[in-house]
This record gives structure tokens, sequence and C-alpha cells, in this order.
């Protein structure tokens, strides 16, 4: 070849070298370019897929945990309303561990949210997030006055708002898929575009438009993303990011529980690129030895792609791939394809043909229809390490007529989720299975043929009262107490049964469940004893010694039910005999029967039986003397109502009284009542005693009443003072401006004032001196516990001293011990009220009672009288001249009708 020659070769050479290159590298980068931006946003949207599912997956279950463990503690609310002030610290501590973080509470009343100890005007953007279980907000942005702007992850369980530091919460979730998110950024925001988290960045009241997009794009159309926000759609932009060329994915989560919200992921691009450099550079080389070879350079060029597109999903170019599984599927669930993580994780993955042969993990609906509805889901495997599972979540992402399942391990968080469900299924204080369990141990035994072929009982027990003791001596005392009460249970059971088991749904309610039972006697006497060891004085602080008293309901299962039964039957029916025997002053054990359950409740008979009562009038009014220590005599009676009716002999006025006053019939029983007690009055006029008539709030609030009371007062010519009107504390505080007036026209008309039930709602000490009041009654929940407890001494003394101060009346109520008299006289409370000194009485005792008293001027017995016996003596003498009335909470089935009834 000739030098020449090999000249213009040469020429040709570089020339078309430098021609094809050219050519190349613009094709090249063209069509790569685009080509690798789509492959690699795909590959993120994996990860942050996978991501935002876990993230929204946690806090949705966070939810639920919290959600299942407020209401076992408190209930769950009626009408919407929550109890917010049953929240207490302990249950919120507790809440705080079964989640592992730190939550506060604040709660929505109205159109105002309380938050410590302070209360704020809600502003109109509140009602967008209002509704919602679960929401990402700062108090600011809801509360115009509110200076914090700190955003908080809340949970909103009816009006209660707990609440905790959205930082705190999200960062350690993020930093768990850190390897999966590569040092990208990541942010929570609004519909709107209002960001609430954002991570390292300062997230108070920006917005994703303003602050991070649009100032640096300044050509970028917004409505873009904001009609896909609107829409709630994912998506991704290549675009410069707070100055920043980036990937910018967003996500929402929450849907299904109408949130506003979206995760966006935000990717260096550079970054994300970096790894795809060489692959450049190989091209370019590769390129040059094209002009030597067309046909090499283009099978090369086929090569490379061909090998770039390998590369895609090699480990080397783009490890977002590692983690997770993905599974290629038909629309009929046939799996296409998989890739080698599901293989490396899941043993034998490859003999899977169809996802119909998956097991999925708490959830009964068909897989395939998961998967359409592209919800995600948890399916159980084999895993390579032998005898150990391996649990996956999957998201399902449509393409075209396939579906790509995309999956990451999250055995560890299953694992937790299993023991955290454990911990929502004890109470915490006694340790013993709640509700849940109680509905599943009662569910899958109704099924079995031994519980068709044996005897089985169920026994609710509850304290009255729980909630005040808990408030006079605080929490830990009322955790021995529930702690003491739940092993007494325990023990007496074991003592008695072979088969039983022992819930507690809430505080101081329990269940218990008797299997194989011989004769249904030994159910009803296992009640009656449980009741009377737990009146047993129980210890809840060092040498402190408190007497409770329990109720229970009975439900021995007879044939009928045993056909019938489910888990709701059977708690109902149990709750109702709790309940019949809570509303009763004298029984103790309420033994379920037809009648609690038929169509109409109890209270709705009760309703129709007091209508006739008040027409017939069946009311007696009882006396209770109060006596005055210190010159031991009696200064007056409190008339106390009682239904004649054999049927509702033993139920509390109390109970009869709210039904009465809920239909208005209390404004004619009223009269009734009036009309006892102002004869009564006219009788012992002369001895100076007068007599106390407990006044409903109802009757109070109707426009009549004052002009009523008068007429009555005037018609039987009355002296002053003979009359004195009981008014409960805190019915008074709440209708101050109302009331006040009213009580002074009865006042100067020679009424005397009393304020009832003192010291237990408000603390009205503070206006006292304000109010047209004579008398105060003292609590007798504060008499009970005074002597064991010595805060409660305290308020009792503070009670007393501001009482003298205000030349005030004080009259303590339920005395029942000589111990509690003494302390009240050296307190300076000189009137008492209570067993110590008598029952209520009929009027001819009350006669006696002033004859033995005032006549006679008889010393008062120092012996100490137990309440309980006298119980016994009223109660023996009733069965006897009348059996039927305890009977009524006795099932007709039962083999021991005179042993059930009032027992104590
Ligand atoms: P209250 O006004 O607080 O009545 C005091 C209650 O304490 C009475 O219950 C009385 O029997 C009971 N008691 C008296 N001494 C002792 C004691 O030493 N220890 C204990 N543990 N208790 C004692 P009762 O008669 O069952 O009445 C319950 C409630 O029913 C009353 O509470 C009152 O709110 C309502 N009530 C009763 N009679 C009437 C009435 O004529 N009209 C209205 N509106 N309400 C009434
Ligand atoms: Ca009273
Ligand atoms: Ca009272």
């Amino acid at each position: 070849m000739s030098s020449k020659n090999l000249r213009n070769l040469i020429i040709t050479v570089v020339l078309s070298t430098i021609v094809v290159l050219g050519f190349f590298s613009v094709a090249y980068y063209f069509l790569s370019q685009n080509y690798i931006d789509r492959k690699n946003s795909e590959s993120l949207f994996i990860s942050s897929l996978t991501v935002s599912s876990n993230i929204q997956n946690k806090m949705k279950d966070d939810y639920q945990k919290v959600y299942d463990y407020i209401i076992s503690e408190i209930g769950e609310a009626e009408d919407g309303e929550t109890s917010y002030n049953s929240v207490s610290d302990a249950i919120l501590l507790q809440a705080s561990s079964i989640l592992g973080y730190t939550l506060n509470k604040a709660y929505f009343s109205g159109d105002t949210i309380h938050i410590g100890n302070e209360t704020f005007a809600l502003n109109d953007a509140i009602y967008e997030y209002y509704t919602k279980p679960i929401a990402i907000y700062s108090f600011k942005s809801i509360i115009d006055e509110y200076v914090d702007s700190l955003n908080y992850l809340v949970f909103r369980i009816h009006d209660l708002v707990l609440y905790t530091e959205i930082k705190n919460y999200i960062n350690p979730l993020f930093d768990q898929y850190s390897d999966l998110l590569d040092e990208s950024y990541y942010l929570i925001f609004e519909k709107t575009g209002r960001i609430n988290y954002i991570k390292d960045g300062y997230d108070k009241g920006r917005t994703l438009y303003f602050d991070y997009i649009n100032r640096y794009n300044l050509s970028y159309d917004y409505n873009k993303l904001s009609t896909a926000f609107t829409e709630s759609l994912e998506g991704y932009e290549v675009l410069n990011f707070s100055g920043v060329k980036s990937y910018f994915l967003y996500i929402p989560i929450l849907k299904d529980m109408d949130q506003n919200m979206y995760i966006g992921f935000v990717f260096e691009y550079d970054k994300v690129n970096a790894d795809n450099k060489y692959l450049i550079n190989t091209l370019i080389i590769i390129s040059v030895s094209a002009t030597f070879v067309v046909g090499l350079l283009t099978f090369i060029f086929g090569y490379s792609m061909y090998k770039k597109n390998q590369d895609l999903s090699s480990n080397r170019f783009s490890y977002y791939f590692v983690k997770p599984m993905t599974i290629t599927i038909d629309r009929r669930g046939k799996i296409l394809r998989h890739n080698r993580s599901c293989e490396k994780n899941i043993k034998e993955f490859s003999l899977f043909e169809n996802v119909e042969e998956f097991k999925v993990v708490e959830d009964d609906s068909k897989i395939m229809s998961i998967i359409q509805r592209q919800d995600a889901f948890i399916l159980e495997f084999d895993s390579q390490k032998e005898e150990e599972k391996i649990y996956v979540n999957f998201i399902p992402m449509r393409v075209f007529n396939k579906y790509i399942l995309i999956g990451y391990d999250i055995t560890r968080e299953h694992k937790e989720k299993v023991i955290n469900a454990k911990i929502a299924s004890f109470n915490q204080v006694t340790n013993l299975p709640n509700k849940i369990i109680f509905d599943k141990d009662v569910g899958n035994y109704i099924v079995t043929p031994q519980f068709a072929l044996s005897n089985t009982s169920f026994v609710a027990i509850d304290l009255l009262d729980f909630n005040k003791i808990n408030r006079l001596y605080g929490y830990e005392s009322g955790n021995v107490l529930l702690r003491t009460m739940a092993q007494r249970i325990c023990d007496s059971l074991s003592e008695t049964f072979k088969n039983y088991n022992v819930y507690n749904v809430r505080t101081s309610f329990f269940l218990v469940f008797i299997k194989d039972i011989s004769n249904y006697n030994a159910s009803i006497n296992w009640a009656k004893k449980i009741i009377d060891l737990l009146y047993d004085p129980i210890e809840i602080k060092e040498k402190y010694f408190i007497q409770v008293e329990a109720k229970a309901g009975l439900l021995n299962v007879d044939e009928e039910l045993k056909t019938s039964a489910s888990t709701e039957v059977i708690f109902e029916n149990m709750n109702k005999s709790l309940e019949r025997a809570k509303q009763s002053r004298l029984i103790k054990v309420a033994l379920y029967n037809a009648e609690l359950s038929s169509s109409f409740t109890r209270d709705q008979i009760l309703e129709q039986d007091l209508k006739k009562a008040i027409e017939k009038d069946e009311f007696e009014m009882h006396f209770q003397p109060q006596f005055n220590i210190k010159t031991k005599k009696i200064v007056g009676f409190e008339a106390l109502l009682r239904w004649t009716n054999p049927k509702y002999k033993f139920d509390s006025p109390e109970h009869y009284v709210t039904i009465a006053e809920r239909n208005g019939m209390i404004i004619e029983l009223g009269r009734l009542i009036n009309e006892k007690v102002f004869s009564f009055a006219k009788k012992i006029e002369n001895t100076g005693i007068s007599i106390s008539l407990n006044v409903s709030p109802v009757q109070l609030l109707q426009s009549g009443f004052v002009f009523e009371i008068i007429k009555t007062y005037d018609e039987h010519k009355i002296k002053s003072n003979s009359i004195a009107l009981e008014i409960t504390e805190t019915f008074l505080m709440e209708n101050r401006d109302n009331m006040v007036s009213k009580l002074r026209i009865l006042k100067e008309k020679g009424f005397v004032i009393h304020l009832d039930d003192f010291g237990v709602g408000y603390s009205s000490m503070l206006y006292l001196k304000d109010l047209p009041v004579d008398a105060i009654k003292i609590d007798k929940e504060f008499t009970k516990y005074m002597v064991s407890d010595k805060i409660t001494r305290v308020i009792v003394t503070r009670i007393v001293q501001m009482g003298s101060s205000l030349d005030l009346e004080l009259i303590a109520e339920g005395v029942e011990t000589e111990r509690q008299s003494e302390l009240l006289s050296r307190m300076g409370c000189e009137v008492i009220q209570g067993y110590l000194i008598s029952q209520p009485v009929s009027e001819a005792e009350a006669i006696k009672l002033i004859e033995k008293y005032n006549g006679l001027n008889v010393k008062v017995e120092t012996k100490v009288k137990d309440y309980k016996n006298d119980y016994k003596e009223i109660l023996e003498e009733t069965e006897e001249e009348d059996e039927s009335s305890i009977d009524e909470s006795i099932d007709d089935d039962s083999s021991n009708e005179d042993d059930i009834g009032g027992i104590e």
C-alpha cells in the first residue's frame, strides 16, 4: 500500500470516525438520556412506593393499636363524645409505651380545643382536619393565636386528640429504609402544597411550589402538579428542587382515610446518574472502533444497548432494585416473571405458578381481588432459612394489562406487630385478657359440641363508683385495688371450678366464663361469694384500707340460648343483669331472665309502671334524721322517696327519679312528694325540726315551680324554716345565673336552702359566699374515705372551715361509724346524717325517733353500726313477707329461686 493511499485511508478513517462518533454521540444522548430517566424513575418509584406504603401502614397500625387500647380502657363513646377526663396520665403513659413513643393529649370540645390547661378557639382551617382519624399538622394552623408551629402526627379518637412530634415519628422510619432511599430528601405535604414535614429542612409554613419548585424553575407549570394532587395521583417530574436538578416523585398516602397528604421523594439527578457514567464512557470508546468496522460498530452499539438494559436490573447499575422482590403476573394471576430477590429470600419460589398459591396474611379476600383493588397485602412464605417464615409486604402496580407486585421483607415488623397485638389484647393493669380475647374464646366455644351438651355460666362483675375511688386516691391506688380484685376473683374461682376464664374488659369491669358446670347452683353460689369476698377491706396504700361494693350479673346458658348464642347476645345479656343489680339498692347478684331482654328494655317497662304508679300513688316518703352530735338532738329529717310496688321496692330512687326526669313525669311525681312532705312537716311543726326535700333539677328549671311550691307552702300554712330544699351543687353551679334569683325568692318566703352532694363536682367554694345557701351537705363519699385517707381528710377539713367562716350549717352525709362521727365533730361539723343514727324510716318511726332523742333527751349509742347487717335484716324480713319481689331477678328455670334475689 502506498504512503499516499495509507494517508487517505487514515484521513478517511479519522473523518468517518469523527462523523460516526458525532452521530452516535448525539443519537445516544437523545435516545439514552430519556431512556435512562424513565428507567431511573421507575426504579426510584419502586423504592419510594415501598417506603411510603410501609409508613402509611405503620401509621394505621399505630392508630388502631392506640384506638383499641383507649376504647378498652374507657369504653366506646356514646354520641361521639369520649370522656376526655377519663383518659388519665396513666392511660396516656400506657398508650405511649404500647406505641413506643411519647403521646401528648388534647381534646376538642365544640369549636374549641383544650391543650394543657388552656382552651383555644379553632379557626376555619380545622374543618379540613377535624373529621380525620390520622392527620399531620401544627396547632398553629388550626388556632389563629397559637405560637408553636411544630408539626405533629395527630390521632383523633372521638373528641380526644393524641399527638406526637412528626419529626420524632418519621425520622426513624426513614432511617430504617435509608438503604433504599440513599441520600434522598423526603417530605410530607398536603394537596395544597403546604409542607408539614421535610427531612432536615425548615418545614414551618413552607409550601412546595413557592419555596422549593417555582423559584428555581421559572417556566415550570405548577398546574400539572396541582391537578395530579387534586386527583390523588402518583407521579414524577425531573426538575430543579431547591435549585438542584432532581427526580421529584410524589405518592399520596392514607387515601382511603380521606387524607390530604402526600409523601414526596427528591433524588439528586446527578447522584442517581453517577452510576451510569461508565456506560456512557464505554459507549464512546466503542464508537471510536466503529470507524474501522461500521458493522462491528453497529454490533457493538446493539450489544451495548443490550448490555445497558441488562445492567438496569443488575446490582451494579441500580442497587435500588436489590431489596424489593418483584413479581410480574398477568390478569389471571399467572406468574410471568420474578426477580432474583424472590429466589434469594423465598424457599423454592420458582415452583409457584399462580398467585392463588400464595398465603395471604390478615385478609380474607381473594388475592386477585386485593391486587385488582391495588391494595397492599402481606404474604407468608417459607424462608431460605430452616424452619423460618418470611413475611413480605406487596404493593401491586398495574402496568397495561399486567400487574407488577413489589415486595418488601417486613418479617421483623410483622413479628413486632404480633407481639403488640398481644399487648393490645391484655389489660395492662391486671394482665388479664380483655374483651377482644373474650369474644374470640366465646366465639370459638359456642360452636363446639361441649357447649351444647354441658352447662356454661357467664358472670359480669363491676364496682360501683370505681371512678370516684380513682379520683380520691389517685391511679396508683386504683391500680392496686384492681389487681387485688383480679386476684380475689381468680383465687376463688380456682378453688371452686376446674374450667374457667377471667377477663378484664375495662377498669373495674371483669367477665368470668365458666364451662362444664355440674349444677347452676354452683355458679350462683360462687357469684354471691365473690361479691362478699370483694367487700373485704382492701389495702390500697400502706395501712390504708378501703371497702368497695361490687355487683354481679349472671347468665346461665339455657337450652334456648344454646341454639341461638352469639358473643354479642351473651355479652349483652350479661350486661343487662349486671345493670339490673347496679340499679338496685339491695340486689347484689342479678340472674339473667328473659324479661330483661324482652323487646322492651327494663327501663321501658319501668317507665310504663311509673306512669301508673303516679296515677295510683304508690309512693311513700321515708325520713332520715339529721342529728346534732353536740346537743344529741334531731335537728332535721331528709325526706327520701320509696316506691311501694313490690316489683320496685328495692330499686334506688336515684334510678327511677332519673327516668321520671327524662320524660317529665318528675313534675307530677314532685307534686305527690311535696304533698306528703308538707303534711308531715305540718305534723311536727311544733318540734322545730325541719324536713329537707330533694328537688330535681328538672323541677327547678320548670317555669311554674317557684309559684307552685309557694302555693303548697301557703296552703299548709307552715312556719318559716320548716322546709329545706336540697339542690345538688353540680346543678346549681351549672345554672348559677338562672337559679340564684329563684332561690332568693324561695328564701325570702321562708324556705331553707341546702347544697347537696357538696365537693364531688365543681368546687363552688369560691362562689359560695354569693349564693343564697344556708347549709352544705358533705357528700357521703368524703365521709366514707375520710378515716383512712389523709387527702380526703384535708379536703373535708377545708370544706368545714370555709363553711363555718361563711356561717353556713354543715351536714355530713353517710355517717356510718362512730369514728367518722368523732372526726367530723373534731373538725367542727356538728350535724350528721347516716346509718349510725338511723336509716330512713317511715313517718311513724320518725315520730318515735323524735320522742326518743328530743323528747327524752337520751344519749346516743356509741356502738359501731354495720350497715351491711342492717341490710341483711331488711332483706330477711322482706324475703319472708314478699318473695316475689326478690325473685324478679331469677331465671324461671333456676332450681334455687329462693336463693338468689337480693344477695349481698
Ligand atoms: P341523696 O340526696 O344523696 O340521698 C342520700 C342517700 O344516701 C339516700 O339514698 C340514703 O338512703 C343514703 N344513705 C343515708 N345514710 C347512709 C349511710 O350511712 N351510708 C350510705 N352508704 N348511704 C346512706 P336513697 O334513698 O337510695 O336515695 C338516693 C338518691 O335518690 C338521693 O340521693 C336523691 O338524689 C334521690 N332521691 C331520693 N328521694 C328523692 C326525692 O324525693 N326527690 C328527688 N328529686 N330525688 C330523690
Ligand atoms: Ca339529698
Ligand atoms: Ca346527698
